[in-house]
């Protein structure tokens, strides 16, 4: 039986040559508005997030609780505010989830509805720009007094929003209450003014988005000028009585951090945004910071799942190694920022270690925050339970739901990345792809049943003219025994970087077909996380595994794998259809299913890591 350390995993990467790297972005991300999502695994899902997922938010926004209602009596000027002060930012995740949706399933009643949305919205925006329903409801001479009330966070969300609408329908509205709101927040802060520091980052990537849209620099020179802010005595000092520098990121200057702390989500937003202000200022500070806090959240603070911020007290991180499994806090929304954040990383130095934690955090930490259904949600993603743990239609503070509400349907746009010599392949998911490559249009496709099978063709359906650029397929780090063949003639391809490299000129009907031995494997933690010592965990392909007390109703706390166990596979069609994997020997016959499908039936016991007998 093969047995890997996870963490120590990733150490191999690390010695590339970091030195040679390009530092600035060196892939354009194909962006999912090319792509059309065909597959088994993926395509269910994008229609149960259509119909369901979408459905349930927009229920939740505008008859469950009084997200809608705030900004309506935020126009009117009167009546009370209702939930937290930072619920406006699920109303614009959900409106950029419905913008997503929108590009590839045209639905004139969802369209409809959130041009209704932003009229609320427009309506709700004082005459100078601010739009923010609690302090337009609570005392609008308050605002811009408290750091840690989430007025950027809700405007950089609402920017985002802003910014898929436009994309998708050509509807500038939003966009426009999004640039008086942006002028109006650097009326009062930036260079000379007021100091800031946002005690919930999001407002620094939306900003580049902003940016990219109008071309206008200074939304970019604001976002710089905010992570600048960042540590160096400006930030709110947690007047809250609660919380401290170091839990919002304000302890050091961003460009000096080494190790990641404080929580999570904010970190990841964070990182998202000095990786996009660095690609665009060619800041080689920010980047040499980030591949070192890279290395510190990959190395030492992420779970098997790809989840991370191990601590409910602050939603974040602890100590190295610390990874507790019924404890683990790993919100989905962290998780979704790993894809986020490691994405950026891997358009920087077309190194696919960024893509296969991407994978991991995709397909395990992210992929269980939502039900098969589409119609419930994990806010918290432990790596066991004991039966009292279900995802909910919604939650009090509903980061999480809105999170997937926006990142589903934008999954594709992980699959393909294009610079100056290369088409890069970094997922394998089913889908056709229509893209520019320099002067050159290419139509691709990919036919898999990955995650449960390792075959993958992919074919140039057409071209405009015979390509002469690499392919570079990313070689999964799961993955030891592999082959890839062109036209059906098997090649021993270079590998740089962790993608096999293919090199000729490309015409229509050119076929590859990569084939990766994809075996159950038994998988150890590195021996420092405590909690792992005697554990095993099984993974095959991208997919970790967990059992569930529904299917190993006796001693469920006692059973044990050992060496001697047999590993056997199925494709069942339960839980929407998976690989389903039981280990036995005379002891035990255990029965596992991938970590995403959990808590989807009969509510019981739950663990990823399994006592192991040596
Ligand atoms: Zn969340």
């Amino acid at each position: 039986m093969k047995q890997t350390f996870v963490i120590l995993l990733y150490c191999t990467a690390l010695c590339g040559c970091r030195n040679t790297e390009q530092p600035f972005k060196m892939i354009e991300q194909v962006d999912f508005s090319h792509i059309q999502i065909t597959d088994e695994f993926w395509e269910p899902r994008l229609k149960s997030h259509a119909t369901t997922t979408l459905a349930v938010c927009i229920d939740q926004i505008e008859n469950q609780t009084g997200r809608i209602r705030n900004f309506e009596n935020a126009a009117k000027g009167e009546g009370q505010h209702s939930g937290i002060f930072f619920d406006d930012s699920d109303v614009y995740k959900a409106l950029e989830g419905i913008a997503y949706s929108l590009i590839n399933n045209p639905d004139a009643a969802l369209e409809k509805k959130a041009d209704e949305w932003i009229d609320k919205f427009a309506a709700a925006q004082q005459p100078d720009g601010y739009i923010n329903t609690f302090y337009t409801l609570t005392g609008l001479d308050k605002r811009w007094t408290n750091m840690d009330k989430h007025e950027m966070y809700c405007a950089g969300h609402m920017i985002e929003a802003a910014v898929a609408y436009y994309q998708a329908t050509g509807k500038r509205k939003l966009l426009d209450v999004s640039i008086k709101m942006a002028n109006h927040m650097m009326d009062i802060f930036g260079p000379g003014k007021r100091h800031w520091v946002p005690g919930h980052q999001e407002i620094e990537l939306a900003l580049v988005k902003l940016y990219h849209v109008t071309k206008d620099s200074r939304y970019l020179d604001f976002a710089y000028w905010l992570l600048e802010e960042r540590g160096r005595g400006h930030g709110s000092k947690g007047d809250e009585g609660t919380w401290n520098p170091k839990y919002y990121q304000d302890e050091q200057p961003v460009r000096e951090l080494s190790k990641i702390g404080g929580h999570a989500v904010r970190a990841m937003y964070m990182f998202c945004g000095m990786a996009d202000v660095a690609a665009l200022k060619k800041d080689t500070g920010y980047i040499a910071a980030l591949h070192r806090l890279w290395d510190d959240v990959v190395l030492r603070k992420m779970y098997i799942t790809g989840g991370i911020g191990s601590s409910r007290h602050n939603e974040g991180f602890t100590e190295d190694y610390d990874l507790p499994n019924y404890d683990a806090y790993c919100e989905t929304c962290a998780s979704v920022g790993m894809v986020f954040w490691n994405s950026r990383m891997n358009m920087f130095t077309g190194d696919a270690k960024y893509i296969n934690v991407l994978e991991r955090s995709l397909y395990n930490g992210a992929l269980a925050g939502v039900s098969l259904a589409g119609d419930r949600f994990f806010y918290v993603n432990p790596l066991a339970s004991r039966g009292n743990h279900h995802r909910k239609e919604w939650y009090g503070c509903a980061c999480c739901p809105s999170q997937v509400s926006r990142f589903l349907p934008s999954i594709g746009s992980y699959i393909y990345g294009v610079s100056k010599n290369a088409v890069w392949v970094n997922l394998y998911i089913g889908n056709t792809a229509e893209f520019s490559v320099g002067k050159n249009k290419i139509t691709l496709t990919q036919e898999t049943e990955y995650p449960w099978e390792g075959t993958v063709d992919v074919t140039v359906q057409s071209v405009t003219s015979p390509l002469k650029k690499e392919i570079r397929l990313r070689i999964p780090d799961w993955c030891d025994t592999y082959s890839v063949a062109v036209n059906g003639k098997e090649l021993d391809t270079p590998v740089e970087k962790g993608y096999a490299v293919l090199n000729q000129i490309w015409k229509a009907g050119d076929r590859i077909t990569i084939k990766f031995h994809m075996p159950v494997e038994i998988v150890e933690a590195d021996p420092r996380v405590k909690e792992n010592i005697g554990k095993r965990a099984i993974q095959r392909g991208p997919l970790v595994y967990c059992m569930e007390q529904v299917d190993n109703p006796d001693d469920f706390d006692k059973i044990t794998l050992s060496e001697d166990m047999r590993l056997s596979r199925a494709f069942l069609p339960l839980l929407n259809g998976v690989v389903w994997i039981t280990a036995s020997n005379d002891d035990w016959y255990i029965s596992l299913i991938p970590y995403y499908a959990w808590d989807n039936r009969k509510a019981g016991e739950m663990k990823v890591w399994i006592d192991y007998k040596e």
